[in-house]
């Protein structure tokens, strides 16, 4: 049985010879297998793909695919399925904030259980270490796009998973550019174990991602996983309409009945600059989906190979 571990790298070049050590320990404890450790170097500025180059001289199970700039992780994934060849695919993060040890009960669970399960992925049971405010609005995330998403996003759910040749296949057949990977793991289905862990830190290095990146990545979860945004405007729109035409009722009644002259500058501004906001609101959510939209319609390629090795004749 070939294993195939996709590792997207992004200048991390303090962690990949320790993660390539505890890895190798790792998988060479796992009785009748082989594997491969496809490192996908996303652009990075470092020295990181200087080191994949000596892993893979030294190692022809070390291959490595580098992009010719940043695309991001979700990019790298895509790109590191579509170079697997295992029976038997995981994803791991370099920077070791996904134990190795947990490929051992990973693949336990999915080759002991009768074909049970197609996918064991980790979960991350406490968020400590993260700030409290980033903890909040992530919890925020998902209770909120849970509630407005056919397909369940976790909360904790790491990328860190072992997954069946076939669930691999079916994630490759997705042919989206704003890839949204917590939703695609969930949108293919088969059956998932989670499996909990801790949170763990990282090995060395700071994370890539910074609040604003986080907030912008949450708005692609929600565009690619609900179109419930868009029918938030329709609603409101309906609903502020049926209050103006009540609004406009009482006023005759006044003027007619009572005589009174409408007054009011103060309440006027009031509801004029809220719909204003509101029709704002409204038509930054249709640009959000349109832009998206708009960006899948050119078909450009998720992502641009400048260099492989060790895929065999494939290799550029
Ligand atoms: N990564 C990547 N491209 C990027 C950003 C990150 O390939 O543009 C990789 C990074 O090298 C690491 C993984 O994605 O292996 C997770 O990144 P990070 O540790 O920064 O995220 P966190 O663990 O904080 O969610
Ligand atoms: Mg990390």
């Amino acid at each position: 049985m070939l294993i195939s571990i996709v590792v997207p790298v992004y200048n991390e070049e303090p962690n990949i010879r320790e993660f390539r050590r505890q890895t190798s320990a790792v998988l060479e404890q796992i009785p009748d297998s082989s594997y491969e450790l496809i490192f996908v170097d996303d652009g990075s500025a470092d020295g990181s793909r200087k080191i994949l180059q000596e892993l893979a001289e030294e190692d022809r199970r070390v291959k490595y695919i580098s992009f010719s700039r940043n695309f991001g992780k979700e990019a790298a994934m895509i790109a590191g399925f579509e170079h697997t060849a295992g029976d038997l695919v995981a994803v791991m993060d370099v920077d070791l904030q996904d134990p190795p040890e947990m490929l051992l009960e990973m693949y336990r669970i999915l080759t002991e259980g009768d074909g049970a399960y197609d996918c064991v992925a980790a979960r991350r049971t406490s968020r400590e270490g993260e700030p409290v405010i980033r903890s909040f609005f992530a919890r925020s995330f998902y209770k909120l796009i849970n509630k407005i998403s056919k397909t369940p996003i976790v909360d904790g759910a790491r990328d860190f998973r072992l997954m069946t040749r076939q669930m691999v296949d079916a994630i490759i057949s997705l042919p989206e550019y704003n890839r949204f990977s917590k939703g695609l793991f969930q949108w293919v289905g088969f059956n998932t174990y989670w499996l909990p862990y801790k949170n763990v830190e990282r090995y060395a290095g700071t994370t890539k991602w910074s609040f604003s990146k986080l907030f912008l990545y949450s708005i692609d979860g929600f565009v690619a996983f609900s179109t419930v945004p868009l029918a938030i405007a329709s609603v409101l729109g309906v609903v502020i309409s049926f209050v103006a035409f009540l609004m406009g009722i009482y006023y005759i009644l006044q003027k007619l009945i009572y005589g009174n002259p409408v007054a009011g500058y103060a309440s006027l501004m009031v509801v004029t600059l809220m719909l204003g906001g509101i029709q704002l609101l409204a038509i930054g959510v249709l640009g959000q989906y349109l832009s998206k939209t708009y960006l899948e319609v050119k078909g450009r390629p998720r992502y641009v190979v400048k260099e492989t090795k060790n895929f065999g004749d494939k290799d550029i």
